[in-house]
């Protein structure tokens, strides 16, 4: 890592996870101190405690449009997203067959790629092709769809674009087929409107540090009437959904940022939305051969998925970080692939631009000058690597 020369941190990595709230941690704080009891005691000292899992439950359902009783508190996003999966397979084993997409989040994808293993089942895998925008094909998705089809796991939107997909459209073509839908909502809650009670879903996954809570706690939303499996065995806790001893002071923060999210979605998706803008038109027009990855509007309102041709993403991220500006990159050089990110190879950027892709992803602690502060600093870093690149011939 190249050394710091700025003292301020300017964070636009936030699909990656976020800053826990001050109400957030003001909420907690005296569930990790004075009210330690265990929600499940008979004594009334545990019994306060159970009261604000049922305080956080109901503000988890209000974000969502659900009944609380649809809420089941678990680990993270990636433990709903298995449990809505695998529960599905458990109570159809009659059915071998999964529709998803070939961009979804590892938490799905690698789940998918394992199951055969994980079961000891052989499954067939659909994964829906995308076009060069992000966007999913209605007619491919419904022509996938059989009578042996289990599952369909599409994300509502994705964490490397932030491209939307027409989550409530396919859950209905689903619902009319007799088939569960599930979508890992991770990135779209507390971005986007969101009202179950008016969706055909049957599972949705979130994640707490995705919107101002903490690490280490996540919700798998569960129609009523839909039949469940739970995933983690156990205690009778969360009405024997999921066994295990409740992550209270987390599950309190998590209420709370929801809270927090719905009052805030209108910033989001203006104020937060408008600085996204100025920074995604600012380094296109900035920057000679930089392209933006993923569809112009169906977009999540705080993320932007640039390509600069020519140059390699950790090489920018490394040059970013001299001046304490954090995002993600969407090769993958770090995890010892030399292959780009597969949701830009499923959109077919190519190896030039996947190579040299930053995420920006913003949120409400984001500012003006923040913005005009990457701007100001990114085209000489890109124009520095490209200097270096034998790759670029000049624009
Ligand atoms: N799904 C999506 C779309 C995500 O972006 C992430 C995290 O990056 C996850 C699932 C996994 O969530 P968690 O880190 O809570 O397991």
């Amino acid at each position: 890592m190249s050394p710091v020369e700025s003292e301020k941190v300017v964070y636009m990595d936030n699909n990656a996870t976020t800053r826990v709230a001050p109400e957030v941690i003001e909420e907690m704080m005296p569930y990790l101190t004075e009210y330690y009891g265990n929600p499940s005691s008979m004594h009334s000292f545990g019994g306060q405690v159970g009261e604000a899992l049922k305080v956080a439950r109901q503000r988890v359902a209000d974000l969502l449009g659900a009944d609380p009783e649809e809420i089941t508190f678990n680990s993270c996003g990636t433990e709903s997203d298995s449990t809505a999966i695998l529960s599905a397979l458990q109570n159809y084993p009659e059915k071998r067959h999964i529709v998803t997409t070939r961009v979804e989040h590892p938490a799905v994808k690698h789940l998918c790629d394992t199951l055969d293993t994980l079961t000891g089942h052989k499954h067939r895998i659909t994964r829906l092709k995308v076009d060069e925008d992000g966007m999913i094909d209605i007619e491919e998705y419904k022509a996938a769809l059989t009578d042996d089809t289990a599952i369909v796991s599409v994300m509502w939107a994705n964490n490397e674009t932030g491209v939307i997909f027409p989550v409530a459209e396919m859950a209905t073509i689903a619902k009319e087929r007799g088939i569960l839908f599930h979508t890992d909502a991770v990135q779209a809650v507390g971005k986007i409107p969101i009202n179950l009670k008016e969706l055909d879903i049957d599972f949705l996954s979130l994640s707490g540090h995705k919107l101002h809570a903490p690490k280490g706690v996540g919700v798998l939303y569960v129609k009523r009437g839909t039949l469940f499996a739970p995933f983690l065995a156990g205690g009778h806790q969360e009405r024997g959904r999921r066994g295990g001893t409740e992550n209270v002071a987390s599950i309190v923060g998590l209420g709370k940022a929801c809270e927090l999210a719905g009052k805030m979605m209108e910033e989001e998706n203006t104020r937060v939305k408008n600085l996204r803008d100025k920074l995604e038109e600012g380094l296109l027009a900035s920057v000679p051969k930089s392209l933006l990855n993923g569809h112009k509007t169906e977009r999540l309102p705080n993320t932007t998925n640039i390509s600069f041709e020519f140059v390699e993403g950790e090489a920018i991220l490394l040059h970013m970080n001299r001046f304490n500006i954090c995002a993600s990159s969407g090769s993958a050089c770090t995890s010892g692939s030399l292959e780009p990110s597969h949701v830009l190879r499923a959109m077919g950027v190519p190896f030039t631009a996947a190579h040299g892709s930053i995420r920006f992803s913003l949120s409400v602690y984001n500012t003006e000058e923040e913005v005009d502060f990457v701007l100001e600093k990114m085209p000489a870093i890109i124009e520095s690597l490209r200097q270096m690149s034998p790759f670029w011939k000049g624009d």
